[in-house]
């Protein structure tokens, strides 16, 4: 009798656990995050039911859904985009010994609305045929008349450089700033266009000498079984900006519980799950970005491209200064 009793209990945690699920909405690539995902659903048995696309999409839908919202993740790949998503209160606050253990303070929210999980590094690559690396210096540097037709960059409508201008208003205010975006602008090789990695491309066949790109482009295109991606990436080099000043602009992939989530739970031992150290390994060894935990180890060409200072600044601002970001970019022309 005790023996049937304690499997029908067993039957009923089963189910229960079956029916346990979380529902992202993610601004991600679904390779970039759904192998972590699965490996969560294996270790947990919850099962993770992930809607990809546009961050901005997601954010309209989020606020037209309201209460009835399905998601109870929203990931991004931009702090900016979280900070908007916090200021049309679409998050609530997430009270987690684990994550704040974990993620240092400037790159999570300070009411615990959103949470970084993965950090990148937007930096300069070059030419080393064009460019001798003493002549690099930092991002404000770029502006130098020496650089003048030598320096490709994607468009403005992109959040990575909307961030790092972002950044720069922070720390340098914007009048600085628009001078500065302006004779940046009139160093441009070409006409914005292309993303990170096209950039790598036109500096490895010379279109221009310097770019600004994301590090784990870099590094996905060394790694690449495409053997024209791996020949274009060897012909640059990667230099960190700014070490003996405020150090090289990060941002971070990151997420938060939803407002109206109805698998709360769930969703918070997602967002613990993925700073595991398991978890921040796979965003170092698999995706080439950097762990929010300091402690993890960087294996792959991470680890030979080695440590660097990395802008500490709160990650907030990123979204408190992206509106004059966008409209100081485009007054100076940066298409
Ligand atoms: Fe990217």
């Amino acid at each position: 009798m005790k023996k049937t009793f304690t499997i029908i209990i067993f039957l009923i945690f089963q189910q229960l656990l079956n029916a346990a699920e979380v529902n992202i909405y993610s601004a991600r690539k679904e390779t970039l995050i759904k192998p972590l995902l699965d490996q969560f659903n294996r270790d947990t048995g919850i099962k993770v039911n992930l809607i990809t696309g546009k961050a901005d999409t997601f954010i309209k839908r989020l606020e037209i859904e309201g209460k009835n919202t399905p998601a109870d993740i929203l990931l991004t790949v931009d702090a900016a985009r979280l900070v908007r998503a916090k200021e049309k209160d679409l998050f609530q606050e997430v009270i987690s010994d684990a994550l704040n253990k974990v993620i240092p303070n400037y790159f999570r929210d300070i009411d615990n609305h959103w949470f970084g999980l993965s950090l990148r590094s937007r930096v300069i690559i070059f030419s080393p045929d064009k460019v001798n690396k003493r002549e690099l210096i930092d991002y404000l540097d770029l502006a130098n008349s020496k650089w003048r037709g030598r320096i490709c960059v994607r468009s403005s409508s992109n959040i990575y450089n909307q961030s790092l201008v972002a950044s720069m208003i922070a720390r340098h205010g914007i009048n600085k700033i628009e001078i500065w975006a302006s004779r940046l602008v009139e160093n441009f090789a070409r006409s914005p266009k292309g993303g990170d990695r096209d950039q790598i491309k036109a500096v490895a066949i010379g279109v221009c000498d310097i770019a600004l790109v994301n590090n784990y482009y870099l590094a996905g295109m060394l790694e690449s079984n495409q053997e024209y991606e791996m020949n274009a990436a060897k012909k640059v080099k990667l230099f960190w900006p700014d070490q003996n000043g405020h150090g090289a602009h990060v941002n971070i992939s990151g997420a938060g519980v939803t407002k109206y989530a109805k698998n709360k739970e769930e969703a918070i031992q997602l967002l613990e799950y993925l700073v595991t150290d398991k978890a921040q390994q796979w965003y170092s060894d698999i995706n080439y970005e950097y762990a929010v935990n300091p402690e993890i180890k960087n294996t792959t060409i991470l680890g030979e491209w080695g440590a660097f200072k990395s802008d500490d600044l709160n990650l907030s601002l990123l979204g408190r200064y992206n509106r004059d970001a966008v409209l100081l970019m485009d007054r100076v022309g940066w298409k």
